[in-house]
């Protein structure tokens, strides 16, 4: 333990992970992971460079190219999978402890990650086990098949908030796909990651399959991104990365999977659920420290409703719990970084420059235990005005604001006037009205009388600038594939457009 009583778990090599060994990176550089809730550092790990990212491309190459991974058959890969989930399943706890550590966010949540990493596999493996292709009906004596092959050298970029589910949403697919990887994940959060590529080659994945490098996004990211030996580049990650991803991707026409930031409306009619709805606006956006691509920061209430929905807002919203995330009972964690929390502080103090009310936190918390590390307190913002920068920009952080409406015209109209469109939600007790809404909503996933579920046969991905493409569900698994027409003449004979026989 250290000074802050954190629990040191076994931590993983420090290396990167490159054609199935653990090894050093080409330069000498590293860089400290810190503990977001203490400012301490947990350990040093190697900085990685562009060579490291050369070295793991061409491994995950030479490995798709000439390996045995993308014609290994399907039910072997599935089996491989399903043994990646059982290894998860045994270490849940070092794994959550260490995302714990790592991200800040509670046991709690990094043990329902983990759980979910699980699943996450498990459900990959039985949807490549069952896939078939098809038998095209063309109008020609001829055997006309769609066949569904792994798409090659995938460059998995992750962002920190979400380290290792982010990055299992990628690998599961493209493993059972038959791709080959080389991930690398956030600066601020390598941990789990690191420790995964350790675990997949417990469970038996071939040297070269699986690549682990680190470092920053402005050289190794962008180094794997540029990378002419790479096939498709799946990024998670804010939407100015994701922008720049696509640019450079662009020269060598790679795929590109994007799954960028979101400003999401949490909108609340005046007949719904009361208790219910107030529980989950809370979970919306305090979950995580609000450190969530889906969370529902802007709350949009009928005006008929606000007052009451307010009170109670503030009456529960009062009472969660700041601390340590390895401690018991705590409900919410820190802010990843001490730049992070400036940012976010700075949207609390811009919605105030704007017309909003503060009515809940906005400041860092008292408790004398807490003043090493980056936290901030559950903060409300009342009567943001729908115009200003605040209610279009992802803040990212424990920061709930809220506007009204006066009809469901209205709330369609502020809730779709946003440029990206990751996720949106509807309260209300008339089902036929919910239905209506959500068609109209622009967002990739729509949840009514709820607010955050998400499942591995559901697809995940946004609409506008939240970004390309889907994960989990059968979309998630094509992401890795490529189609391939196979067309066989039944019919051989001599002849053609000119004429011969
Ligand atoms: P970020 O864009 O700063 O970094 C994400 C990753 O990209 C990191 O690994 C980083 O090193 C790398 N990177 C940075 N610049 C790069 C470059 N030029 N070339 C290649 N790689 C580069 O994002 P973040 O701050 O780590 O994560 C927070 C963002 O992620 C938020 O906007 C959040 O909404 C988004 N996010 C989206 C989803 C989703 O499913 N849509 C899920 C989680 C997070």
């Amino acid at each position: 333990m250290d000074h802050d009583g954190a629990p040191t778990p076994r931590l993983p090599q420090a290396s990167l992970q490159i054609g199935g060994r653990a090894v050093a990176s080409s330069g000498d550089a590293t860089r400290s992971v810190v503990n977001p809730a203490t400012g301490a550092t947990i350990v040093d790990v190697p900085e990685g460079d562009a060579r490291d990212a050369d070295r793991a491309v061409l491994a995950a190459r030479a490995a798709f190219d000439d390996g045995p991974w993308p014609h290994t058959p399907v039910s072997e890969r599935a089996l491989l999978l399903h043994r990646v989930a059982d290894l998860m399943e045994r270490d849940i706890e070092e794994f959550a402890g260490l995302e714990t550590l790592d991200t800040g966010k509670t046991l709690t949540e990094s043990r329902a990650d983990m759980a979910d990493i699980a699943g996450v596999f498990r459900y990959f493996s039985a949807l490549i086990a069952t896939q078939t292709g098809d038998v095209n009906p063309v109008p020609a004596n001829a055997l006309s098949l769609t066949l569904h092959e792994p798409l090659g050298v995938v460059a998995m970029i992750t962002p920190w908030n979400y380290p290792l589910l982010q990055a299992a949403w990628k690998i599961a697919p493209a493993l059972a796909a038959g791709c080959t990887f080389v991930v690398k994940p956030s600066e601020l959060t390598p941990l789990t990651t690191l420790r995964f590529g350790e675990l997949l080659d417990e469970a038996g994945v071939p040297a070269g399959v699986a690549n682990v490098v680190l470092g920053s996004g402005a050289t190794v990211g962008a180094a794997l991104v540029e990378h002419p030996a790479v096939d498709m580049v799946s990024f998670t990650g804010g939407t100015q990365t994701g922008r720049v991803i696509s640019r450079t991707a662009a020269e060598h026409v790679k795929r590109v999977a994007l799954e960028l930031g979101g400003k999401n409306p949490n909108i609340v009619f005046a007949d719904a659920d009361l208790d219910a709805a107030v529980d989950k606006a809370l979970e919306a956006v305090f979950f995580h420290a609000g450190q969530v691509c889906s969370a529902g920061s802007r709350l949009l209430v009928e005006e008929s409703l606000r007052e009451r929905f307010l009170d109670a807002l503030l009456e529960r919203g009062r009472r969660i719990r700041i601390g340590f995330g390895w401690e018991a009972g705590t409900e919410m964690g820190p802010l990843i970084s001490a730049e992070h929390r400036q940012k976010v502080e700075g949207y609390v103090q811009l919605a105030q420059e704007e017309g909003a009310n503060l009515v809940l936190g906005g400041g860092r918390p008292s408790d004398e235990r807490l003043a090493r590390g980056y936290f901030l307190e559950p903060t409300i913002l009342d009567g943001l005005p729908s115009t200003g920068r605040v209610a279009h920009e992802e803040i990212f952080g424990p920061v709930l604001t809220v506007e009204t409406f006066t009809d469901a015209e209205e709330g369609m109209r502020l809730a779709n006037d946003t440029v990206t469109g990751l996720a949106a939600a509807v309260w209300t007790a008339d089902t036929p009205k919910a239905m209506a809404l959500a068609r109209r909503l622009r967002f990739g996933t729509v949840w009514l009388n709820d607010f955050h579920p998400y499942f591995p046969q559901a697809p995940w991905g946004g609409y506008k600038q939240s970004g390309v493409g889907r994960e989990l569900g059968l979309t998630g698994l094509r992401e890795y594939q490529e189609e391939k027409h196979l067309y066989m003449n039944l019919e051989v004979k001599a002849g053609g457009w000119f004429g011969g026989g």
